[in-house]
């Protein structure tokens, strides 16, 4: 049976639902992962308060660009926005603006004009665009065979990025995948958006389509919140060490 893809069951006016349907494992996690280790003293302004590198989010491939279909039909490119919106969500929760490279997964181009290449570009050119952001880009893995499985962050070529990437690893580890043995590991060169944009960087892979286990999870609408609650708290984290 194939499965259907929690995106399209996705409505805009259910924001604020989602917001709360959230909180609890935001409250966990940011709290496990922020506050436990970094103890706000009493005049510690608001989050929203604090002037922190915007927060800029790429959903990974849209459009006419699917990125990886499993064997059930599920796309990377739904999966990757669904993931976005909840970290955009928990942005606005905190009164923190968030841009977003796409916001729905309809083409910016037609067909005729549409390259891969050119939609790195528009993404790399919105980044350096900022005077000051900190890039999060979602995508999904894929493997030839059903064993590899569990999230990877890649880093970009920058100390900064490869500080985020690090300490995001160590959140998503800590927080929802204990079992993950891999490590966080420099871009690949080839990779367009890493080495193209003058901000930290990471990219980063949430699980295999190609594992059922992980396809399970990266379907289930709490697994997302829980990932989108380790990247906004790695965020968190790093802008707030960033300004000691
Ligand atoms: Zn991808």
């Amino acid at each position: 049976m194939e499965m259907k893809s929690p995106v399209r069951q996705r409505e805009v006016p259910f924001r604020r639902q989602r917001i709360l349907a959230v909180l609890s494992s935001v409250l966990l996690l940011i709290g496990s992962l922020y506050f436990a280790r970094w103890m706000l003293p009493e005049r510690e302004p608001a989050l929203a308060e604090l002037k922190r590198p915007v927060l800029l989010i790429d959903p990974g491939h849209g459009g006419y660009d699917g990125g990886a279909i499993a064997y059930n039909g599920v796309k990377e490119s739904d999966l990757n926005l669904s993931i976005a919106l909840k970290m955009q969500d928990l942005a606005a929760f905190y009164g923190l603006s968030a841009v977003m490279t796409r916001q729905d997964d309809s083409p910016r181009t037609d067909t005729a004009s549409y390259s891969e290449h050119e939609d790195l570009v528009y993404r790399a050119d919105l980044a350096n665009s900022l005077s000051s952001c900190i890039l999060f880009s979602i995508h999904q893995n894929t493997f030839p065979t059903s064993q590899p499985s569990g999230a990877q962050i890649l880093y970009g070529p920058d100390a900064e990025s490869r500080r985020l990437g690090e300490l995001t690893h160590r959140n998503l580890i800590n927080g929802i995948q204990p079992e993950n043995r891999r490590v966080a590991a420099p871009a690949p060169k080839e990779l367009f958006l890493t080495s193209h944009v003058n901000c930290p960087v990471i990219l980063v892979e949430c699980g295999f389509l190609s594992n059922l286990s992980d396809l399970q999870r990266l379907c289930d609408g709490r697994y997302q919140s829980s990932l989108a609650a380790a990247l906004m708290g790695s965020y968190l984290q790093f802008t707030d060490t960033s300004r000691i």
